[in-house]
């Protein structure tokens, strides 16, 4: 079995990346794939950069190439739910787009226009957030959206709530979760929390985006220990 493991940036992967073994790298399409293993498991990691469609075309080649057995996309969000904190971390449960027409993908095949995470990745992945939350952390399950754009104005953020009534937004998962359906891999996106996707987002990532990603990293490694 073999996971492949996507974050956007490089702060998202450095922790995994650094702690697995790394048998040998592969480019394709400009990405480097790391091959190894990591925490008893066989991985792929790899930075994808941001946006949806450098994350589709790195999903697509760790499933078409690679033939994983499971994907998992890493990394950080703004939070839109009012429970959460900075630092919190949302595992998935369903991934759409905010910056999409969804009804048209709702005529036009394959008819989807939302992802549904696998339920026991979402399970394995609750109960590596258990067992290392602290009083760093919280974890909460929920809808993410994914768009191109990186949302700091409170009319946006409410602009998606009232539509979507999501957990957090961020700028890949919906795209990774969209790959997955359509080669049937399952897959499950973690995301700690580094802004509220407010007026105050672009400070608040600045400061607090690499510790969100070291935690969420630290939730996928627990989570290869568990598996
Ligand atoms: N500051 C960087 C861009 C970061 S984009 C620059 O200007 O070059 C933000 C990244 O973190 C994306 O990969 C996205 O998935 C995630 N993210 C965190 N907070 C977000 C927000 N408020 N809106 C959208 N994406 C967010």
């Amino acid at each position: 079995m073999t996971w492949g493991i996507i974050g956007a940036m490089d702060s998202e992967v450095a922790l995994l990346r650094d702690s697995m073994e790394v048998e040998r790298t592969e480019e394709i399409s400009g990405l480097t794939y790391y091959i190894g293993t990591l925490c008893g498991q066989k991985v792929i990691v790899v930075c994808c950069s941001i946006g949806k469609v450098n994350a589709a075309i790195c999903a697509q080649t760790l499933a078409a190439v690679f033939k994983v057995d499971r994907l998992v996309n890493v990394g950080v969000a703004g939070a839109l739910d009012e429970r959460l904190r900075i630092f919190d971390v949302v595992v998935s449960e369903k991934l759409c787009y905010h910056d999409a027409d969804l009804d048209i993908f709702e005529r036009n095949p394959p008819f989807v226009s939302e992802y549904a995470a696998d339920k026991d990745m979402v399970r394995l992945a609750e109960q590596a957030c258990e067992k290392i939350a602290g009083t760093d952390f919280r974890c909460f399950g929920g809808r993410i959206v994914s768009g191109d754009r990186f949302v700091s104005e409170n009319a946006e953020k409410q602009r998606i709530v009232g539509q979507f009534h999501p957990m957090c937004v961020e700028m890949e998962g919906a795209a990774v979760g969209h790959v997955a359906a359509a080669n049937k891999i399952p897959f499950v996106v973690i995301r700690s929390m580094s802004d509220g996707a407010d007026d105050n987002a672009g400070m608040s990532f600045d400061e607090f985006a690499p510790k969100a990603a070291e935690h969420s990293a630290k939730i996928v490694m627990e989570m290869l220990k568990l598996a």
